[in-house]
């Protein structure tokens, strides 16, 4: 069997090692340029590779591709071969033949990272042997390959579940469906549901699917996708066929597979889009057997993710709070709905068409300054100087966390929450991120 691996970074090379050991004949090919390290990995496997183009005959030959999935079908290569019928997978499809691991596998248009790694932390508390793997950045295939676990949890992306097929996750999260993506899915919302829901595919009795009875799509795709898979929606709050919500009392409440309760107050995440991270991963954990016990210690002692309504630390009476990765408008929604005490709100960067309009109204209830942060900050004047808050104009971090320090008041949170890519300024959002948290450590070490 000739298998041929699309794209040499963490997923390719992970299944081309697998490959490699059940006995397949491997190419790797890349358009790009390969990592040195993936390079060092696939020549200590012997595994053939190519960089900077594709070689058809070698490729056109393969009985079966798996393919990196950032790579469209509309390739030029990957259309040839799915024209000629070659089989085309993605690398957890491909990974999930040579494992009987449990699969608990999380999806959704935002949250994926958070719950994923929640999930992780909590079965790991539980002391499961558990591999994180996915989207998350860490290969599954090089995990069954070289260092197997029983039980996986598995960030997947609506491109990964499109190139899969027979895989069973036996614990399903969707947490929401909103647009995006849809460049991929020829500007068809539908396009995007479909590849959403197919986390649902092949589940059967004694599996669980653990969803948002809120989202605008999911509950209406559900009799498109039966199943005879325990079906567990959460809620905002109580709500008939509930399997988890926020009760009134401030408690979160679980009432399937198992009853379980724990203060609201007690959840180490903060904000109304983390309750709901954290009512799909109680769900999920409890259903993976983990005790009411671990799941309310998990649940109250986890870090949280870095670059996520990550506390950055405090200084001069003043809470610093990176929420490097919203760069986009909804996400810094969530940042300041979260926000209990009066905030300097960093935003500004590379602007995708943001529409300002949605934050506006909280911008005006929750902010006492706006700080802008960008190469070019003229749509951000446009818009929020309308609010007459008090505002800085600035072009780097330092600059940025130095105009924050005159505008906020003991008390206050000073938030980067961006709205915006990073590109203009840094070299990605975690090193906007990091330059932030650098200044805020250096001002904690000015005054210890
Ligand atoms: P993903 O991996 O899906 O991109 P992350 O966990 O990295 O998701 O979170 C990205 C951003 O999405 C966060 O900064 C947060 O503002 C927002 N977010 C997180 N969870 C949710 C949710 N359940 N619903 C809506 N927005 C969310």
């Amino acid at each position: 069997m000739r298998l041929v691996v699309l794209g040499a970074a963490e997923s390719g090379v992970g299944a081309a090692i697998l490959a490699r050991r059940e006995g397949y004949d491997v190419f790797v090919s890349d358009m790009g340029t390969i990592k040195p390290r993936y390079k060092a990995l696939l020549d200590s496997h012997s595994i053939p590779w190519e960089e900077g183009g594709h070689t058809p005959e070698l490729l056109l030959s393969a009985d079966e591709v798996v393919k990196s999935p950032g790579i469209p079908p509309t390739a030029p290569l990957v259309a040839q071969l799915i024209h000629q019928g070659t089989p085309i997978l993605s690398e957890i499809e491909f990974a999930a033949r040579y494992t009987d691991a449990r699969m608990i596998c999380i999806t959704g248009s935002n949250g994926k990272t958070t719950t994923t790694s929640l999930i992780h932390h909590i079965c790991r508390k539980a002391g499961m042997d558990v591999g994180l793997a996915g989207n998350i950045g860490h290969s599954l295939a090089l995990q069954v390959a070289e260092t197997p676990h029983a039980n996986y949890v598995i960030e997947l992306s609506s491109f990964q579940l499109d190139n899969m097929y027979d895989f069973r996750a036996h614990i399903a999260v969707l947490l929401n469906i909103t647009p995006d993506h849809l460049d991929r899915y020829d500007y068809r919302m539908q396009g995007y549901v479909d590849s959403k829901m197919r986390i649902t595919r092949n589940q059967q009795r004694g599996d669980t699917f653990v969803y948002w009875l809120g989202d605008d799509y999911i509950p209406a795709e559900l009799p498109a996708h039966p199943s005879e898979a325990l079906r567990c929606g959460f809620s905002d709050a109580l709500t008939d066929g509930a399997a988890a919500y926020a009760s009134a009392d401030g408690l979160l409440v679980v009432t399937a597979p198992v009853h379980f309760e724990m203060p609201l107050s007690r959840l180490s995440l903060p904000g109304r889009h983390n309750l709901r991270n954290c009512m799909a991963a109680a769900i999920a954990c409890l259903a993976a057997g983990v005790s009411p016990d671990v799941v309310r210690q998990g649940l109250s002692d986890f870090p949280g993710v870095e670059h996520r309504l990550e506390k950055a630390g405090d200084a001069r009476g003043i809470h610093f709070v990176n929420d490097s990765k919203a760069t986009n408008v909804d996400a810094c929604y969530c940042a300041l709905d979260s926000m209990t005490t009066p905030v300097v709100l960093i935003v500004g960067g590379k602007d995708k068409g943001n529409d300002y309009t949605q934050i506006m109204p909280l911008v005006r209830q929750k902010c006492r300054a706006i700080v802008y942060l960008g190469a070019d900050n003229t749509k951000l004047h446009d818009n929020f100087d309308a609010l007459s808050l008090p505002t800085a104009d600035t072009h780097s971090m330092a600059d940025c966390v130095k105009a924050c320090l005159s505008l906020a008041h003991k008390g206050d949170t000073v938030l980067l929450s961006p709205c915006c890519a990073s590109f203009d300024l840094f070299k990605n959002m975690e090193d906007r991120g990091e330059q932030f948290k650098a200044l805020v450590r250096s001002l904690e070490a000015q005054e210890a």
